[in-house]
């Protein structure tokens, strides 16, 4: 097994920062950069808006963060234009990382607080719906069990999402609403894209999985032998772990 020797580079492609950047999930760009360039891996990030030219063959990993239903408006119909395009590349292994706003509209379609519909790219085959201007909610703080291991973070949704049969979750929510307060799931996984509600943002203080999305990207380039070396998570962990103990304190706090 080969560790990843500083000469790899990967492309990382944002999808609509200056649209759908609620709750900073930039954050998980500044950490994917930190975990790569900490190995001497050379991370590119091309910012792709509405209108913007992008291939997404030319992406080793895409990333969408979360938006208010105004925000989600604004994207889609530039979004469903780049979805066939999106799928075959995530249907050949193309790694993603969608959260919250973007996660719904990699769905069917969403279903928002007025009965409007967003339609969305059926990466995933989950559709969402809001339960109308007189529901709670789903605010806090969740704790996750996914086969990365545990992970933390923010959520703050109105919609309530659905997985089909046979669709995968990212995770199990351990402390939390998730996807809809009641399965039990929390986001969507299909081959190497991952959507989640999670915003924190979502990947500094789960090195586990910025790590993997790294390692799934570099595989994707450069062969299955790829491997990497760790890094010192001492600061990533602390985080992690009070983001834990804030969790289950509010929750204990709330029953
Ligand atoms: N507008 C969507 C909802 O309220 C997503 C919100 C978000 O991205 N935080 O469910």
């Amino acid at each position: 097994m080969s560790e990843a020797p500083s000469a790899y580079a990967l492309a990382a492609v944002h999808l609509y920062p200056d649209v759908l950047n609620i709750y900073g999930d930039r954050g998980n760009v500044i950490a994917l950069r930190y975990r790569c360039e900490a190995r001497g891996i050379r991370l590119t990030v091309l910012d792709v808006s509405i209108g913007d030219p992008f291939d997404p063959e030319a992406a080793d990993i895409v990333l969408v963060g979360g938006g208010q239903d105004r925000e989600q408006r604004r994207i889609a119909a530039d979004l469903v234009a780049r979805g066939p395009a999106l799928r075959a590349a995530i249907d050949a292994g193309l790694p993603a990382l969608v959260v919250c706003g973007g996660f719904q509209l990699f769905g069917h379609r969403y279903v928002d607080h007025q009965g409007g519909i967003i339609p969305g790219i059926s990466v995933f085959d989950l559709e969402t719906r809001h339960p109308g201007p007189r529901a709670d909610r789903c605010i806090g703080d969740v704790v996750l069990e996914t086969p990365e291991g545990e992970v933390v973070g923010f959520e703050n949704h109105g919609g309530r999402t659905y997985l089909a049969p046979g669709q995968a979750p990212f995770g199990r929510v351990l402390r939390g609403f998730g996807n809809n307060a009641e399965d039990g799931t929390e986001g969507a996984r299909t081959k190497n894209a991952i959507g989640t509600y999670l915003h924190g943002s979502l990947l500094p203080k789960n090195p586990a999985l910025t790590d993997e999305l790294i390692l799934l990207a570099l595989r994707r380039r450069y062969g299955p032998d790829v491997t990497l070396a760790p890094l010192p998570d001492d600061a990533e962990r602390a985080a992690h772990a009070t983001a834990a103990r804030t969790a289950e304190r509010r929750s204990r706090a709330r029953s």
